[in-house]
């Protein structure tokens, strides 16, 4: 069969893999002059940092088959993510930890003596938290809500957490050791070469066409296309913009080490930027004098911008619902990843998802009588 793909992103790519590999013609499509969509990386022309062109991106995933397959295609180095925040005027360690309550408390307690300590601060007057504020007001309390997650929030998302839903801030453990990793994750890791040599890799197969700075045009022919652009945009957003928070990625060149670490947020409302990233730490196998950061800001995305987060406020839940019972309706298309079905995946995720999507497909299209 001739296989269109729209969008060469992880998605993309894992999808037309296995397609070519069971014999089907795929050609794979990306308006963006690159392949590997979001995951994009490139070196810094003047540093030679590898860069993370839309926001870091840490592997962590619990399926070994994912893994296997990511380490296939690419050669992992150990990568663990430790993040830092700033608030109210000092640097603390996240995810919330023993050293951050010791620090922020001025104490020194063990495990057990920090969790009564925080379950003291907690409010456990709510019962079955109904939101994000709600969510952090149970189970870190107040003092901790305000310095790292209140004002971190309403910049990332652009309104009050109490409009949010809790399961965002459950993304985010609560440790009552000194364990710092960002991920539970049993399998972490950064490709050696970027993202860009993984999917490059993925891409390479003699069935698999490749057209890059091309738009989908209705008028492209093929017998299945895998979609895995914005799922309003397929339908010419007719119903409306499904909502979407953009990032503006204020980058600049440091000679040294401008912060010490990969990932610096901010957790206080009157610093403009979410995080500061300093690309160089992504890669601490390689050496670099030089370095590239990225001041990250959020906001509404318009017509034209990247969408990077789907919002999925109540009205979002209703505009989707309407949108995916027209993709039901819609034969000879399957809408795929991130953008295509409107949820935040991470790169796990996707690629489990788009290895099961060519598996049902290429076994459904086994069943098809042919004449
Ligand atoms: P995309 O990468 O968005 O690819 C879709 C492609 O379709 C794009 O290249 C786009 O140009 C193309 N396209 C769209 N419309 C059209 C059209 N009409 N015609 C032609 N082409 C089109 N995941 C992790 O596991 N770890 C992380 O640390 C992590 N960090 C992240 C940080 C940020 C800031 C963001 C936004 C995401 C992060 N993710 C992370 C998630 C990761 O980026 C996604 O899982 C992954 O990129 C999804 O791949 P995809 O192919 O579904 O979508
Ligand atoms: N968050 C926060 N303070 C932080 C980090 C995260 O309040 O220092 C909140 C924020 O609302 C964010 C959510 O927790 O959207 C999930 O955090 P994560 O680091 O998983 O964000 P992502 O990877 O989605 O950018």
């Amino acid at each position: 069969m001739d296989i269109l793909l729209v969008g060469a992103g992880l998605s993309g790519a894992v999808i037309g893999r296995a397609l070519a590999e069971a014999g089907h013609h795929c050609r794979i499509i990306d308006s963006r002059d690159h392949i590997a969509g979001n995951c994009y990386t490139r070196r810094d022309d003047e540093t030679g940092v590898m860069m993370h062109v839309y926001g870091p991106h840490i592997f962590h995933t619990d399926d070994e088959g994912v893994w296997d397959y990511v380490n296939r295609h690419a050669t992992f180095m150990p990568y663990q993510n430790r993040v830092k925040t700033t608030s109210q005027g000092a640097v603390y360690s996240l995810p919330i930890n023993l050293l951050t309550i010791n620090q922020f408390f001025g104490q020194v307690l063990r495990p057990d003596e920090a969790r009564d300590f925080i379950e003291a601060k907690a409010d456990t007057s709510i019962a079955d938290p109904q939101n994000f504020e709600e969510q952090a007001l149970r189970f870190v309390g107040r003092e901790l809500y305000e310095a790292f997650f209140k004002g971190y929030t309403e910049k990332q998302w652009g309104c009050s957490p109490t409009e949010l839903p809790a399961s965002i801030l459950k993304r985010l453990p609560v440790r009552f050791n000194y364990d710092d990793n960002y991920f539970f994750h049993r399998f972490q890791g950064m490709p050696r070469d970027g993202y860009t040599a993984m999917v490059e890799s993925i891409l390479d197969h003699p069935n698999i066409e490749v057209a890059l700075n091309t738009d989908y045009d209705p008028d492209m022919k093929a017998d299945h296309v895998f979609w895995s652009g914005p799922l309003d945009g397929y339908f010419g957003y007719r119903l409306g913009r499904l909502g979407y928070r953009t990032l503006d990625f204020d980058a600049f060149r440091y000679d040294g080490d401008y912060q010490g670490c990969a990932v610096m947020n901010y957790g206080d409302r009157q610093v403009p930027y979410t995080r500061i990233t300093e690309h160089k730490h992504f890669s601490p196998w390689e050496s670099h004098q030089g370095s590239v950061c990225y001041r990250e800001v959020s906001r509404a995305a318009g017509p034209g911008d990247i969408p990077y987060y789907p919002i999925r406020l109540v009205e979002e839940k209703s505009l989707l619902a309407q949108y995916v019972a027209l993709a039901e309706e819609t034969p000879g298309v399957t809408f795929v990843g991130r953008l295509g079905t409107y949820r935040y995946l991470d790169m796990d995720v996707t690629i489990r998802e788009a290895l099961d999507t060519a598996g049902v497909f290429l076994r459904d299209s086994a069943q098809m009588p042919t004449f």
